[in-house]
Formats: C-alpha cells, structure tokens, sequence
C-alpha cells in the first residue's frame, strides 16, 4: 500500500528576511550547519528573520502549503541564485528551509526558526541543481549533454584509482565538487566507453542517491486519521521541513514522471495536467494566457498602424490573416 504526501504546512514571516554577516557561534551556541573549520568570532553569512529577536513572538507570521500551493517549488528552489537577493527573495515568499531542525540533540541555539546558515542553504540548491540537470537530461534524452557532464567525473575517478594525476583539465574544474566525485570513485563498475542507454542508468543512479541522501531522516512516515469519528487510518509522508518537503515534491516528480514546463507569458514553471486541454499547455493560468492573447492582438495592432499588410502581421504573429484582421477591426 503506497503512502501519500501529507499536506504539510509551513510558514513565513511577514516582516521578511535578512542577509546577515553574523558569528553565531559563540559560547554555547554551536548551531548545526555551521561550515567545518569556522570557530567563535568568525562572522559568516546567515539569513535571518528581520526584525528585533526580543520581540520574536510578537512577529507576524503567514501560514500556507508549499505542496499544495506550488507544485513546482523544488524547481523554483533549484534556480535559486546563491547570493543575497536570490536566497533573501525565496525566503520573502517561501520562508526558512527548516534545515536548523537538524541539530544535534541538547544543543543550545540562540533563534530556533529565525536563522539559517547560508552554506547550509547553497548545500541544499547546488545538490537539488545537479539532481535536476541529470534528470531533464535523461528526459530529454539528451545523450550528448549527458556524456559532456558525466564523461570528466568518470575519468577523474578512474585517473584517481590507478594513482594518476587528477589536477588537470576538466579534471581540476570538478575538483570542487567533491561529493560527486566521491560517488564516482565510489563504482568502479561504470565502464569507461559507455553506450547512450548506460550514460542514462548512471544519471538516474546519480539522481537517486541525491535524492535518497536529503530526503534521508527529514521525511517520516506516519499513521494519521483521515476521518478520526469514522477511525479511518492513512499511512503520509511527513516532511519536517520546507527542505523535506522540496525534496519530496521533487521525488514524487521522479517517481510519477511528472511533466513540467515554462508559461510562455511569465516564464515560471507550472506541471502539465495531461487530462486538460491542450490550450492549457503553454501557460502556467488562465490570467497569464488572456494576457498573452491580449499583448498578441496590441502588437498586431501596432503592426497595423505602421502600414504593415494583414498578411505579413499574421506570417509574423503565427496567427492568420481573418483573426488578425478580426483584432484591427476591434480596435476601429
Ligand atoms: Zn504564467
């Protein structure tokens, strides 16, 4: 019996968020998340809720449900731009990551839900990135794009285990990422000259150890009552975090192959409903799609005044020549 999604709910402060050049580390205060090597009195990039913290629970807060309010939030998230207005934006609308959460038991912290450590926020895209670039690969079959991103992995790994030297080339510009590499090393079963159907077996390997790996102790399930008077029972993915629950709208996109695709109008992602009608396919809503038709039918119509003929503004428009001429007339 599969489980569902429970239907998490999470929240975002109203006053908004900050970017913090701040040292949390001191005395104590040990938050999880803090960088390897960065010790008390190092100030390192935090985002933070804004607003005083004495007056923290005076803070107003919004409720809402990213996987049910935006069903492309892991691709959202993954596009990203690590730097402060891209992670100060997201957290504007979306809220903290919840990846404080993952602290080690007894460990005092000074903001509990206020304060998030921005390396523990590029960890999480740069992963979710690389995820999602296998994966469109493989989708698209892409074998070409696949072999050019996989190919300098495999043979860093391969160069590593026969002892030669891995600081060279394409070699030295993965170097950074170490844990990919680390996984590479890690399966000396993938052979040097692959075919287009083993380039994509290693992707979708590669996809689901990162996926496996974040979702890891962030989603648990649980029993809970659907209907507590009637003692009916579901089995849910509960997720943690505003991370967990990225993580698994992204594995539940893997797992059922779900489609997704760019609104022409607003460039955002929406998730194609197969079952709709095709005219829905290129726009994320019915608001973008009516503002897309009503830019189309302006430009024919500035077209028009400059002396274009009907028939080059339709060739032009991708439309055809009584519909356009249709929209001039309307303005007449
Ligand atoms: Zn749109």
């Amino acid at each position: 019996m599969p489980g569902e999604i429970f239907d998490f709910e999470w929240f975002v402060h109203n006053e908004g968020y900050n970017w913090l050049e701040a040292d949390f580390s001191l005395d104590t205060v040990a938050p999880v998340g803090l960088p390897e090597g960065v010790g008390a009195g190092e100030s390192i990039p935090w985002i933070t809720v804004a607003g005083e913290p004495s007056s923290l629970s005076l803070l107003s807060r919004r409720r809402y449900y990213p996987l049910r309010d935006h069903s492309c939030l892991f691709r959202v998230f993954a596009e990203t731009a690590i730097d402060p207005r891209g992670i100060v934006a997201f957290a504007d609308r979306y809220g903290l990551l919840g990846v404080e959460l993952e602290s080690a038991p007894g460990r005092a912290r000074p903001f509990i839900g206020t304060a998030e450590p921005i390396s523990a926020w590029e960890r999480e895209i740069l992963s979710i990135r690389n995820a999602l670039v296998l994966w469109d690969m493989v989708n698209e079959e892409d074998d070409q794009a696949l072999e050019r991103y996989l190919r300098p992995y495999v043979e860093a790994a391969k160069s590593d285990m026969e002892g030669g030297d891995a600081s060279t080339g394409d070699i030295a510009a993965i170097a950074a990422s170490a844990g990919e590499l680390r996984w590479f090393r890690t399966r000396p079963e993938i052979p040097e000259q692959f075919t287009s159907g083993q380039l994509r077996q290693i992707a979708l390997s590669r996809v689901q150890a990162i996926v496996n790996e974040h979702l890891g102790s962030r989603v648990s399930p649980r029993i809970l009552w659907d209907d507590y008077q009637r003692g009916s029972w579901g089995l849910y993915f509960v997720p943690d975090s505003l991370a967990g629950a990225i993580w698994i709208q992204f594995a539940q996109a893997i797992t059922e192959n779900r489609d997704y695709r760019r609104c022409r109008q607003c460039d955002s992602w929406f998730e194609i409903d197969h079952y709709k009608a095709r005219t829905n396919r290129y726009f994320c809503s019915n608001a973008c799609r009516s503002k897309a038709y009503r830019e189309r039918q302006q430009e024919a119509r500035n077209l028009a005044s400059t002396g274009m003929s009907v028939g080059d503004i339709a060739i032009k428009l991708g439309s055809d020549e009584e519909t356009v001429a249709r929209w001039i007339r309307q303005q007449a």
